[in-house]
């Protein structure tokens, strides 16, 4: 219990953001400008957002529990939080 509270708050430290939180965010493509995920246009410059949220970028760029959607680091053979194992 105590590792996985750990574990959480290092990826937490570590990304910034918790999964869910990740989730209600997107990039804007062009100037990088953080927009919520409802958004369908960059309020900073109006270029077109795609769907996919900043979850899905990092998601594409890190290992994560194809489970609970947990950020998982290189090294873990199992999810930390629901003990899924990691397919590599
Ligand atoms: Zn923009
Ligand atoms: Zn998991």
């Amino acid at each position: 219990m105590k590792l996985q509270n750990k574990v959480r708050r290092d990826s937490l430290l570590h990304y910034g953001f918790g999964v869910e939180e990740m989730k209600r965010f997107k990039v804007c493509p062009t100037c990088n400008s953080l927009e919520t995920s409802d958004h369908s246009k960059c309020k900073n410059c109006a270029s077109i957002l795609s769907n996919e949220t900043l979850y899905d970028l990092y998601a594409s760029l890190h290992k994560h529990c194809g489970k609970c959607d947990s950020v998982v680091s290189e090294h873990m053979r199992y999810c930390p939080l629901c003990g899924t194992k990691i397919e590599v």
